[in-house]
């Protein structure tokens, strides 16, 4: 029966493993294999005079990375990686690798992400790449139970819809029949509208598509959205429970993933401390202006060189919030005071934004003026628009982007490292 490698010790007495071929060398009398499964190592030591013919043979033909089942005597080997090394009786390949191989497992020759993506099955078998993988699923544990926890309702909402949420030109339309579709940029329309269907609480962890024609270390054309909204909340409610998940996630990253966390040679993993920073859009733009050499004013969109500033001020996590209304979207609801700022915020990270959210517009006539206000057109959002008229519990909800909190909780590079297959402009397969 295999074993776990990991599990293999010299008390064993026999083993028997099944992993692939993560080194080989030949030192004449002794042929030395290192097996590698998901949880650990082994040394495979073969002395030639004494072993098996069909183990011999195996020996010879064995390629690296091919799957091998080992089985044969375990013995303390101080040198080996666990202290311990198989002498196999057996020998047997289940699977050969071809050779060469497009991408060095063993990581002696970096390899370009290009090259790593078009090989993310073999990528993926390196440990510091699996741990990725391996804190994000963690990571979308903990923010489910979060959830589950506080009480919302899991939702799914349509892919495939007939209208863009925001206008604008980032769709990717589809043939749907006879009618003109697009893949949805954000589930936002349909989430307010089971406010109205007085769901109170819910999220959704679902895929977003974004046409932008971006280039960036930032910006993927399929990504993961984690999206909520909620009733009888304002956004600085949302708030709130943005920065608590924030803070639990990465907690349960720390208590959890010790190991892939050292895989990955992060010795310093902070959790961030809430309360986060909440820092005036009016602020924000007065510390660009100081640091950037680009001119940038009061009512801009605060671009990738202004947000890296701004950032590097704060340190930290930190909100912007009242923002000027005529820059965020018109389901953002102004401030009665003031209408020319609304209760809209964005959760940044020093790198660049994890989350966009608002308190919303829960009242039809404004939502028609604020839409019209946009140059879109109310007809096309009849359907959303309609819920408004039987009762609209005022609500507020935001959407966190999953590459980008992993990206940055993880420092990688590129967003497209915490993706297994992303989509960009230049990549549809594999
Ligand atoms: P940016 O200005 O950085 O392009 P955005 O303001 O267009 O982002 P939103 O529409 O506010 O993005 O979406 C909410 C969140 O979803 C973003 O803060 C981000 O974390 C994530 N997100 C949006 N678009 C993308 C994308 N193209 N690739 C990866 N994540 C994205
Ligand atoms: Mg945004």
């Amino acid at each position: 029966m295999r074993i776990p490698i990991q599990s293999v010790t010299p008390a064993s007495g026999t083993a028997e493993v099944i992993g692939w071929v993560h080194e080989m060398r030949d030192l004449g009398g002794l042929a030395f294999f290192l097996i590698r499964d998901r949880t650990g190592i082994i040394q495979v030591t073969v002395p030639k005079k004494k072993a098996p013919e069909a183990v011999l043979a195996a020996v010879k033909a064995v390629s690296r990375e091919s799957v091998v089942r080992v089985a044969g005597t375990v013995k303390a080997m101080e040198k080996a990686p666990g202290g311990r090394e198989l002498i196999p009786d057996t020998f047997e390949i289940l699977s050969m690798s071809e050779s060469p191989l497009p991408l060095d497992v063993v990581e002696k020759v970096p390899a370009e992400l290009d090259t790593r993506l078009d090989a993310r099955f073999l990528d993926a078998r390196r440990p510091r790449v699996a741990a990725v993988f391996q804190i994000r699923s963690a990571a979308m544990h903990a923010i489910t139970g979060f959830f589950e926890r506080a009480g919302f309702t899991n939702i799914t909402t349509p892919k495939i819809v007939a209208a863009a949420t925001e206008g604008g030109t980032e769709l990717f339309p589809i043939a749907y029949f006879d009618k003109e579709a697009f893949l949805n940029q954000s589930p936002q329309l349909y989430k307010q509208m089971m406010m109205a269907a007085g769901f109170e609480k819910v999220y959704e962890i679902g895929p977003i598509f974004r046409a932008e024609e971006h280039n960036t270390t930032k910006h993927l054309n399929e990504a993961t959205s984690i999206d909520i909204e909620v009733s009888f909340a304002d956004h600085n409610d949302v708030m709130k429970i943005l920065e608590d998940l924030i803070v639990e996630t990465y907690a349960h990253v720390r208590n959890t993933c010790g190991t892939q966390l050292a895989n990955l040679e992060i010795t310093d993993f902070e959790v961030p401390k809430a309360p986060f920073p909440r820092l005036p859009y009016a602020e924000a733009i007065g510390i660009a202006q100081k640091k950037i050499a680009e001119p940038i004013r009061y009512g801009d969109d605060i671009g990738t060189t202004a947000e890296k500033a701004i950032g590097e001020e704060m340190g930290g996590h930190y909100f912007i919030v009242d923002w000027p209304t005529e820059i965020r979207p018109y389901y953002a609801m102004p401030y009665e005071d003031d209408p020319s700022i609304c209760r809209a915020f964005d959760l940044m990270h020093p790198r660049m934004e994890l989350s966009s959210g608002a308190q919303r517009v829960h009242e039809h006539d404004l939502l028609v003026k604020q839409i019209t206000k946009k140059g879109l057109n109310p007809e096309n959002f009849e359907f959303y628009l309609r819920p408004f008229r039987y009762g609209m519990p005022p609500h507020a909800g935001w959407g966190l982007g999953a590459e980008r909190l992993i990206q940055t909780m993880l420092d990688l590079g590129n967003v497209r490292e915490a993706v297994l297959f992303p989509r960009d402009m230049h990549r549809l397969v594999p």
